[in-house]
C-alpha cells in the first residue's frame, strides 16, 4: 500500500449558476440549453494513477509497463500510449527487472507476488480507496467471518478485493443474489461492495442481506467512494429536468455506465455513455431541448469542452452549470515517486 491524502467528503451546499447566458441566441434556439453536472470527471484517485504514470514516464523515460489499464478510459490510455506507457495484462508480459505500475483498480496479493517472483519493481497506483476496502476485507476474514461482496464479476476492482481473502468472499451481484448466497455461520457475516457502484441498487442489497442475515456486519465507513456518490448525485439532479442525458466515459468504466442508469432512473427522457462527441448520433438530438451532460471519474475534462463545442455548432449555446457539491479530495503520489531519484 502507498502513502495517501485524506478523503473527507466536502460539505459545501448546493448551487446552481447559469455560465454563459450572454451567448443565448434569439431565434428558435433560445429555448435549447445544457444542463452541467458538478461534479464531474476526474477523481482523486484517477488524477493521482494517471500522475503516476507520467511522473514514472518522466522518471524513467519509455517504455513504462503498466499492468491493466491505468484507468477505464479510452482517451487516457491512448494519450499515455502515445508518451510511452505499454498496457499488458499481466506481469509475466513484463522484462523481469523492469518498472511496472498496477492500476487504480487496485490487485489481489498473488499479483504482488508473482511480480516479486519476476524482480519487478513495483509502483502501486491502487486507489487508497480501494485499499481501505482491501484492509476491511482482510480484517474480517482475519476475524474469520463470511463476507459477502457486493459488486460486479469480472470487474478489475471485484477481482481484486476476492483476492484479498479468496476462501472467505462471496460476490453477490444485486439483490437476486441475496438470498442464494451460502455462508458457514449466519451470525458470522459481513459485507462490502466496490466502490463505483450505484448507491440505490446498494442499499437495496444491503436491506435484502440484512433481512436474511439480521447479525451482518459492515464496513465502518461506506464503500462506495465519495466521487462515486457524488457524480451520482448531481446527475440525478440534471436528469429530472433533461430530455436527454449524455454521459461521457468508456463503456468499461463501471461509475460511468451508473450514472447513465442513475440518469434514467431519475427521469430522464433517453441517456446515453458515450467515449466522446464523435460517437454522439445526431438523431438523438431530435425533438430535444435541454441536454443534462457529465462525465465518469476517469473521463478527462478535454472531453467534456469537446462535447460542449459539437453541441454548440449544433445549437446549443446556452450552459447552466449545476452544482451538487465541491470536492477538495486530493491523494499524495505513490511513497516511492515521492522520494528524490
Ligand atoms: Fe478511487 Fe473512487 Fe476514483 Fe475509484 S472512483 S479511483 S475508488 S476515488
Amino acid at each position: 500500500m502507498t502513502s495517501h491524502g485524506s478523503a473527507r467528503r466536502s460539505t459545501t451546499p448546493t448551487a446552481c449558476r447559469s455560465t454563459s447566458p450572454a451567448a443565448e441566441p434569439v431565434h428558435q434556439d433560445s429555448a435549447r440549453r445544457i444542463l452541467l453536472a458538478a461534479p464531474r470527471g476526474f477523481c482523486a484517485g484517477v488524477e493521482r494513477a494517471v500522475a503516476t504514470v507520467e511522473r514514472v514516464l518522466e522518471r524513467h523515460g519509455p517504455p513504462v509497463y503498466v499492468r491493466k489499464e491505468i484507468v477505464h478510459n479510452r482517451r487516457v490510455v491512448e494519450e499515455l500510449r502515445s508518451r510511452g506507457a505499454v498496457f499488458v495484462e499481466d506481469t509475466d508480459q513484463v522484462p523481469e527487472g523492469a518498472v511496472v505500475i498496477l492500476s487504480a483498480h487496485g490487485v489481489a496479493p498473488t499479483v504482488h507476488a508473482d511480480a516479486a517472483r519476476r524482480r519487478l519493481r513495483v509502483i502501486d497506483a491502487t486507489c487508497p480507496l480501494v485499499t481501505k476496502v482491501h484492509r476491511e476485507a482482510q480484517r474480517f476474514a482475519r476475524d474469520d467471518y463470511d463476507i459477502l461482496l457486493i459488486g460486479h464479476a469480472g470487474h478489475e476492482e471485484v477481482i481484486g478485493t476476492l483476492g484479498q481473502a479468496p476462501d472467505r468472499i462471496h460476490l453477490v451481484d444485486g439483490p437476486h443474489d441475496a438470498a442464494s448466497v451460502q455462508v458457514r455461520d449466519e451470525t458470522k457475516v459481513a459485507w462490502l461492495s466496490q466502490t463505483t457502484l450505484s448507491v440505490d441498487e446498494t442499499r437495496a442489497t444491503v436491506q435484502a442481506l440484512q433481512a436474511r442475515f439480521p447479525a451482518l456486519a459492515g464496513p465502518a465507513g461506506e464503500d462506495i467512494c465519495y466521487a462515486t456518490q457524488n457524480r451520482q448525485t448531481a446527475v440525478r439532479r440534471i436528469a429530472a429536468r433533461s430530455d436527454l442525458v449524455l454521459v461521457l466515459g468508456s463503456a468499461n468504466s463501471s461509475n460511468s455506465q451508473r450514472l447513465a442508469e442513475v440518469a434514467r432512473n431519475a427521469g430522464a427522457r433517453a441517456a446515453h455513455l458515450v467515449d466522446s462527441a464523435a460517437h454522439i448520433d445526431d438523431s438523438w438530438l431530435d425533438g430535444t431541448t435541454t441536454i443534462g451532460l457529465t462525465s465518469g471519474a476517469s473521463a478527462p475534462e478535454s472531453l467534456v469542452t469537446e462535447t460542449l463545442h459539437w453541441l454548440a455548432q449544433r445549437g446549443w449555446h446556452r450552459i447552466e452549470t449545476v452544482t451538487v457539491t465541491t470536492e477538495t479530495q486530493h491523494f499524495a503520489l505513490p511513497h516511492s515517486l515521492t522520494k528524490p531519484a
